[in-house]
């Protein structure tokens, strides 16, 4: 069932979701799902399984010399995607990049996804690859994410690559996008990030899941600032609990985020990270509340892969 179904069929109740990355490769997939089946409880309507792009590696040869290496930490996002709708019975939701697709790659992508019954995707640009400052598409690949979006977009409407080809049954993908309350790091201003934003949703995109935010009242100008655009769509919160020191630090430099100066004074007076992490959790339930009472259609919780605490949150808000 497609996102936008699931907002209809709930009747203006907001539902509990989550983000979930693949598992490192060599991982056996029970680690994922000893992760997943306590959340099962709060019944998502749909999981969301992140992409994982190639990272370069240099291997040392005893020569001294480095060998360049094209390597792929987390793969297995569509095999996740099968995996988790056919063991739990919900929706799954692969997110799917420019980054190391060319066009070619992404369409054959989606004739995997539409085989397996899966009709939601979330389409995104993709960050640079590590050892590069900037991103740079991939050969005949999208250099932004309102151009995988078109493609889907036209692949929906029976418009394959190859306009030869014998038959082009079309697919039927409700298209997510990303949003960033906070601006995108590369984005000279909100306003900016925002016009392109707009662009995401005439191409063809059905609805928006926001960065990390630790600050509601940056979600909710957000959504004002989108509405005043023109973006009717619905718009997902995404939520992540701090969970240890090294976040203070971490969070806003990765994700380009603030976070307020209450949540930061209070994990300083933390003495370990069990406290710093009771802390995150508390005030996670506090923004889940806030934004519940504001009828958000989801809150969509980034769960890195561990669910204990987005357990603790869900069994207090939901
Ligand atoms: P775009 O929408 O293409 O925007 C990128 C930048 O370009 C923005 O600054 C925008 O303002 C600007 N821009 C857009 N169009 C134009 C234009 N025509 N001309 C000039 N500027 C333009 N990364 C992963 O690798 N895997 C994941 O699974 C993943 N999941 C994510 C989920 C969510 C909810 C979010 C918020 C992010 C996720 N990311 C993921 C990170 C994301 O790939 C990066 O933030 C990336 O840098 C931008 O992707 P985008 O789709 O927002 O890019």
């Amino acid at each position: 069932m497609k996102v936008l179904e699931h907002i209809e069929k709930s009747k203006g109740k907001t539902q509990f979701t989550f983000e979930i990355l693949p598992p490192l490769k060599g991982q056996h997939i029970d680690s994922l799902f000893e992760n997943i089946t306590p959340l099962m409880e709060f019944k998502p309507p749909f999981i969301d399984v992140t992409y994982h792009r190639e990272e370069y590696v240099y291997k040392e040869h005893d020569n001294g010399l480095l060998e360049k290496r094209i390597i792929r930490k987390r793969p297995g996002t569509v095999g996740i995607c099968a995996a988790i709708q056919h063991r739990y019975k919900v929706d799954a939701i692969p997110h799917i990049l420019c980054g190391g697709f060319t066009k070619e790659d992404t369409e054959n992508f989606l004739i995997d996804l539409d085989f397996l019954g899966i009709d939601n995707v979330v389409a995104l640009r993709g960050d640079a690859v590590k050892s590069e400052t900037y991103f740079k598409p991939t050969q005949d690949g999208h250099l932004y994410a309102v151009d995988l979006v078109k493609q889907i977009k036209d692949l929906n409407q029976g418009s394959y690559l190859d306009d030869e080809v014998e038959y082009s049954a079309p697919t039927d993908f409700c298209i997510g996008v990303s949003g960033y309350p906070e601006k995108h790091m590369e984005a000279p201003s909100l306003d900016s990030d925002i016009h392109f934003l707009k662009k995401k949703i005439a191409a063809g995109a059905d609805y928006i899941v926001t960065q990390m935010f630790f600050d509601n009242t940056k979600f909710f100008e957000f959504v004002e600032k989108c509405r005043d655009a023109g973006i009717t769509v619905p718009i997902i919160p995404g939520l992540k609990p701090l969970a240890t020191r090294k976040q203070l630090n971490l969070i806003p430099h990765r994700f380009h985020v603030d976070l307020p100066e209450a949540l930061i004074k209070a994990v300083v007076k933390c003495k370990d990270n069990t406290e710093i992490r009771q802390v995150g959790i508390e005030w996670c339930i506090a923004q889940s509340k806030e934004l519940m009472a504001a009828n958000v259609p989801f809150l969509h919780y980034y769960s890195m892969g561990k669910s204990t605490a987005i357990e603790q949150i869900a069994a207090e808000v939901f």
